[in-house]
């Protein structure tokens, strides 16, 4: 693997922190940042022009943080993981390009249990500590014509409380992993340990055990739920699991199964 050195990249101690923590274990470039817009912008930018497979984008702290649908990340310096992950798909995983929001949040569900924290998944991209945000998945892709190129795969993780913002403008109550550690937790390790479950479970993304083990990681799991799909259109059932590509299993009632694909959709815990 190549230590990327770029124009404008950072070379203060957390750039020299992740090179120290990465040295040899990436399979592709890396570039680090001690402040960008967004991690996920530039690492779509590098996709374009041929970034290898396993190539990283790790920024301190991002100004413009991206969530989906246009949303903001918040991610101040010195207090976050944010990160994003260029993957070059193979033609199997082409054609399933919907598990990669579940390879993200799987892989940190493996890595904070080796932390001794208990995570669990919002599906489709949250991770929640003790039924809290601490970690939202962005996955984007970079198109040719009709086929996937690349993937980005941006995860932002809060690790010590700056990171969680102010209960103002929050969709969801928010928390950070130390608070659920009780104890701090190095954001460097937390990385090597997230980029080493993503190396592991992407080897097994298209089998049964993969898709059984995020069902297990699945919040809700047998509760009944609300799912707002394009803000309009609104389902309250039973969280079942997952169907082979990702999408959420609902029981509504009278026992009728309905199938919430990927998209602008909002699932929150039925009061
Ligand atoms: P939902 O929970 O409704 O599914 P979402 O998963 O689509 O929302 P994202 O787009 O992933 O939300 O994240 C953006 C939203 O998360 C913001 O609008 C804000 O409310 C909240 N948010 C922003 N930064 C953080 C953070 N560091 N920690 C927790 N929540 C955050």
């Amino acid at each position: 693997m190549a230590l990327t050195s770029i124009p404008g990249a950072s070379s203060n101690n957390f750039s020299q922190e992740v090179q120290a923590a990465l040295q040899g274990f990436l399979p592709g470039g890396l570039r680090v940042f001690t402040s960008i817009g967004s991690t996920n912008d530039e690492a779509l930018a590098w996709a374009s022009t041929g970034a290898p497979d396993f190539s990283l984008v790790i920024a301190d702290e991002q100004t413009h943080g991206r969530g989906r649908m246009g949303r903001s990340w918040f991610t101040p310096p010195g207090a976050a993981l944010a990160f994003s992950l260029i993957l070059r798909p193979t033609p199997v995983e082409r054609e399933r390009i919907g598990l990669f929001a579940g390879l993200g949040a799987l892989s940190l569900v493996d890595a904070l249990q080796t932390f001794g924290v208990a995570a669990q998944i919002k599906w489709p991209n949250d991770v929640l500590l003790a039924g809290k945000k601490a970690a939202g998945i962005l996955v984007e892709t970079v198109w040719m014509g009709m086929e996937a190129d690349s993937v980005v795969l941006g995860m932002g993780v809060n690790v010590t409380p700056q990171a969680v913002p102010p209960p103002e403008g929050l969709n969801y109550p928010a928390t950070c992993v130390q608070a659920e550690a009780g104890k701090p937790l190095s954001r460097i390790l937390l990385l090597r340990a997230i980029l080493q479950a993503i190396l592991r479970r992407r080897t097994m993304l298209t089998s049964p055990t993969f898709l059984h083990d995020w069902e297990s990681a699945l919040a809700f799991r047998n509760e009944i739920v609300r799912v707002w799909v394009s803000n309009e259109e609104v389902f309250e059932g039973k969280v079942l699991g997952l169907e082979s590509d990702g999408s959420l299993r609902l029981e509504l009632p009278e026992r009728t199964v309905t199938i919430i694909r990927f998209g602008e959709v909002h699932l929150r815990p039925a009061l």
